[in-house]
């Protein structure tokens, strides 16, 4: 849906957050250290990129290799890579 971020009060799409209540933007979402999640593949703390069947969550990394050809995984993983580790300007809202 489209509405203001909470977080960087931007017009963008966003979604609320289930804990907070907030309406916050996918690139804020994944930044929020409390929107991360156990993965169920990895069992690392990361963002959640989509749930499964049981509602678990699938981070980032692991939702790609689930749908990627292997021929590709190589060079998408190492793209996710950079992507994880990218600043965070204001700090993360706890
Ligand atoms: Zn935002
Ligand atoms: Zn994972």
């Amino acid at each position: 849906m489209k509405g203001t971020c909470d977080v960087c009060k931007k017009r963008r799409t966003v979604r609320k957050n289930r804990k907070t209540g907030k309406a916050i933007c996918l690139n804020c979402y994944r930044k929020d250290p409390s929107t991360h999640e156990k993965c169920f593949e990895c069992g690392e703390v990361k963002p959640v990129a989509m749930r499964n069947e049981t509602s678990k969550a699938i981070c980032p990394a692991c939702y790609q290799r689930s749908k990627v050809p292997s021929a590709k995984r190589r060079k998408l993983s190492k793209h996710l890579d950079s992507a994880t580790v990218a600043t965070n300007p204001n700090g993360a809202p706890t």
